[in-house]
């Protein structure tokens, strides 16, 4: 089959891998210049697989409500009138029921686990290289009573078949000497030795660059208007260059990974897609001669900010803002990342310059992506993991792959019919 996919970012990257490895015909169709130069770029790291649990869950509401107002809190809603926003805010409340976060985190785990499978074979396949790290994930504590919720929540997803090894803080260092620096300010930690991380950016490109010597096209400073269709199928995608050049790209099959933008396309077909962009923040640190920095990849929890380390680059990434499609840096929050990096790591590296960065989790309410058919039987989508997409990219590349060709995927989710 001739098969268009909409957006580079490492969703449609990883998807357009695994179309390909099935013989289809494949073109990759953005607008940026290159592959993974939006939500992709510059995130966390991590391929936090045992810890894919949603945003939503029972006690988020409070804690929300205890962030209002802060302007360095973690997650700060920036009411709008948007209705979009204020639906997506209901829904995610609703998505803290215990039943539906129980759901929704079978839903993430079982296909971020798959989706770490899937890497390991790809990688061993193709020998990518992406500065990869494969020691792991230490949550850290500092807070005595947040510690201790994290050992019940480690106890729960036992349940889950998920180990996470709970750690003393003298344990912690063992793990990630460079915590010898903010020994005495540790309660503990958490340790997931299976997870791993890497640059998602440098994998796409990567990625891009072998799936391009297999056949497949990518089509850059494209942007899609429109998906016109003549009753349950789509006819093409309409698209347009930076010359303002208007053509209609057509194929048997259409793959949407637009990241946050996905909702724009599928509204005027009535697909449903409940994703609202999430914004965050990155700061890249240059390690230098310093040797403080970490090198097993942290989540530090009582900041909600995760550092992994990027061969001779720290990654520093956290914050949630729901404040619309504005990737504009707030300095307060740029600055909260270092702060909290050189507060616990004074060695960490150089405190200037440091590059900073905003993106867009493509986010859904439950945090369970949309993947699967729609009401299009030639259109298909691989869109909305929110805080998970480098972690999820090849298991719902893999999936999609199967669903496209008729076959049943191997991973136990709920695939979409939107
Ligand atoms: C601060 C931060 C930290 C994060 N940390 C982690 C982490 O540690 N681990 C993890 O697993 N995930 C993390 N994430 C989430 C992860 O980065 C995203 O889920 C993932 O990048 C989404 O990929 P995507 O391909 O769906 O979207 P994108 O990367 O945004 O790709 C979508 C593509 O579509 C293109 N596009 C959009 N509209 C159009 C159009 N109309 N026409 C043509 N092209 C278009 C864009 O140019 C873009 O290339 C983090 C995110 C942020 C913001």
């Amino acid at each position: 089959m001739r098969i268009v996919v909409l957006g580079a970012g490492v969703v449609g990257v990883a998807a357009a891998w695994y179309l390909a490895a099935d013989g289809h015909e494949v073109t990759v169709v953005d607008r940026q210049a290159g592959a993974a130069l939006e939500t992709s770029f510059a995130n966390g790291g991590q391929i936090s697989a045992s810890h894919a649990e949603p945003w939503a869950n029972p006690g988020a509401p409070r804690t929300i409500l205890k962030w209002l107002g802060r302007e360095d809190a973690p997650l700060l809603f920036r009411l709008r009138a948007d209705p979009r926003q204020w639906l997506w805010g209901l829904s995610f409340l609703r998505e803290c029921l215990p039943h539906r976060t129980r759901r929704n985190t079978i839903q993430c785990l079982n296909l971020a686990l798959y989706s770490r499978d899937c890497l390991r074979a790809l990688r061993a396949a193709t020998g990518i290289e992406y500065d990869r790290n494969e020691n792991g994930i230490l949550q850290i504590y500092t807070d005595a009573r947040e510690f201790e919720h994290g050992v019940d929540g480690a106890a729960m997803m036992r349940e889950f078949g998920i180990d996470r090894a709970v750690e003393s803080a003298d344990r912690c260092v063992g793990i990630e000497p460079a915590l010898a620096q903010c020994r005495d300010r540790l309660a503990g930690g958490i340790y997931t030795a299976s997870d791993e991380s890497g640059d998602a950016h440098h994998f796409t490109r990567a990625l891009a660059a072998r799936a391009a010597e297999r056949g497949v096209v990518f089509r850059y400073g494209v942007t899609v208007e429109a998906l016109p269709h003549e009753g349950d199928e789509l006819v093409g995608a309409r698209v347009s260059d930076s010359a303002g050049r208007r053509e209609v790209v057509a194929a048997d099959a259409y793959v949407l990974a637009l990241g946050s933008y996905s909702p724009l396309l599928l509204r005027p077909l009535g697909v449903r897609c409940p994703v609202y962009p999430v914004k965050g923040y990155s700061a890249t640190i240059d390690i230098g001669g310093h040797r403080g920095a970490p090198t097993v990849s942290l989540t530090d929890i009582a900041a909600k900010i995760v550092m992994t380390r990027l061969g001779d680059r720290l990654r520093v990434a956290g914050t949630a803002e729901l404040s619309g499609y504005s990737t504009d840096l707030n300095a307060v929050r740029c600055e909260a990342l270092a702060r909290r990096t050189f507060d616990l790591f004074p060695d960490a590296g150089r405190r200037s310059p440091i590059e900073y960065w905003a993106g867009l989790r493509p986010a859904t309410p439950s945090n369970v992506p949309c993947l699967g058919r729609t009401r299009y039987r030639n259109l298909f989508v691989d869109t909305g993991h929110g805080t998970l997409g480098w972690t999820m990219a090849c298991g719902s590349g893999r999936a999609l792959a199967d669903v496209v060709a008729g076959r049943r995927p191997e991973v136990a989710f709920d695939f979409t019919r939107s």
